[in-house]
């Protein structure tokens, strides 16, 4: 009796992995609201990422100085004019490190990754314009061999389809991992366990009524599921990355987090507070079903320092070299020191919040629609860009973005 219950548990968690896996890709194209055309926050997070980036390249360069051709994977890269900015980002820093460095350019092994629903073949149309582009740029400043059509001989960028939330490559076949704007999305939604009215605890969906993401209102058995979820997924993730990397290997990942300990501040989820507001605002007028609301949780998670730390020091084969939290406005405009909150004008405001709405629907649309029907969608997002730009004209709503520069640990010298 046990094995048959847990073999129906495990089959039930493989249907809500498939169906994360189904939902979870932006919006395709290049149509007013595709991914494509509505990736400036995420291009932005990339760019804030950089130098962080770069400094973990340099190192992986120094303590490297022998290697001549390197593994690099960057995992979540969607489509789009994103998809290939972080790897030519990549290729730039290591193509300049190495004059300085004293040592000829590398290989570079460039692996794209993301679920297998993505738009890959948009990627490779894009990837002759891209070789042009580097092959002409290397053959500017130097003479001799470069980058060609098709790939040439210094890069050979290739898809890996796949769930990162497992293994994706050969044991110790890369050295460098990036990863920037996905890592909040968990494998599944969890659940939580739910005391029914006889007493017994069973595994199933918590109360999250009204709902989309933990809440001020949800209940503690939704914060427990959502970080349990989380601290599962990022646990596999370092796993699977700890067998791919090669002792000294460094990952880069920036995602979406926030700077307290409580999952409940505007930070760590107020995007999905308002668009619960759009939603519930269509159900009280009759024009989507409330249970649905109801029955609806977000696979994401927003992490704090202290749950990555743990996670990491759990998990064991990496060290932290850096852990940076840095906020964004939630238009990608990067906030320093120096930044002021703006005071907007009401047309200002309801302009941001337009903004915003095509940003968040590019991303989660192809979720809501299988529930709510694709004939609501513009409703739904016309809703929100009021909704969000009435919360503009009072408040300056942030984004927490996390940047983690991790190394895996261990010494090759013995293998
Ligand atoms: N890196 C790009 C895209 C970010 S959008 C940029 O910065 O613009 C997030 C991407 O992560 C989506 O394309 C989504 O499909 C992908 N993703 C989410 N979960 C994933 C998983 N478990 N495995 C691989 N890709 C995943």
């Amino acid at each position: 009796f046990i094995n048959l219950v847990s073999e129906r548990d495990i089959e039930k968690e493989r249907e809500r992995e498939m169906e994360v896996m189904r939902v979870l890709h932006m919006n395709k194209g290049n149509g007013e609201t595709s991914y494509a055309k509505n990736s400036v926050v995420q291009s932005n997070i990339i760019s804030l990422g950089r130098r962080v980036m770069d400094e973990a390249l340099k190192k992986l360069m120094m303590s490297n100085s022998e290697i001549s051709s390197i593994g690099i994977a960057d995992l979540g890269c969607s489509s789009g004019p994103n998809s290939l900015m972080s790897i030519s980002n990549i290729i730039d820093t290591i193509h300049n490190l190495c004059p300085d460095l004293d040592r000829p350019d590398p290989e570079l092994r460039i692996s794209l990754n993301d679920l297998p629903s993505n738009d890959f073949n948009s990627i490779f149309a894009s990837l002759p314009e891209f070789y042009y582009r580097l092959n002409k740029r290397d053959n500017n400043n130097k003479e001799g061999l470069g980058f060609s059509h098709g790939g040439g001989e210094s890069c050979f960028v290739s898809a890996v389809p796949g769930s990162f939330y497992g293994r994706l490559f050969p044991r110790r076949s890369l050295h460098f991992v990036h990863s920037s704007s996905s890592l909040h999305w968990l494998s599944k939604v969890p659940c939580g366990e739910v005391e029914k009215e006889d007493g017994v605890v069973m595994t199933g969906d918590f109360d999250n009524r009204g709902k989309i993401y933990i809440s001020k209102t949800s209940s503690k058995c939704a914060h427990k599921a959502y970080a349990l979820q989380f601290q599962t997924d990022f646990s596999v993730f370092l796993r699977s990355r700890s067998e791919e990397l090669v002792p000294g290997g460094r990952m880069v990942l920036s995602f979406l987090g926030r700077s307290s300990a409580d999952p409940t501040t505007e930070e760590s989820c107020y995007q999905w507070e308002l668009l619960a507001q759009a939603l519930m605002s269509m159900a009280n007028e009759g024009i989507i079903e409330e249970e649905k609301i109801d029955a609806f949780n977000a696979p994401y998670y927003a992490a704090s320092s202290e749950e990555l730390k743990m996670a990491i020091e759990e998990e064991g084969s990496f060290s932290i070299d850096r852990l940076e939290i840095s906020p964004i406005d939630w238009e990608g405009g990067i906030i320093t020191e120096d930044s002021y909150d703006p005071v907007r004008s009401r047309p200002e405001a309801v302009a941001s919040g337009r903004r915003v709405a095509k940003t968040i629907r590019a991303v989660v649309e192809p979720m809501l629609e299988p529930i709510f029907g694709q004939n609501v969608m513009d409703e739904l997002f016309e809703r929100y860009a009021n909704i969000v730009g009435e919360y503009f004209y009072v408040n300056s709503p942030r984004y927490a973005i996390v940047i983690l520069s991790l190394v895996k640990m261990g010494c090759s010298c013995y293998d």
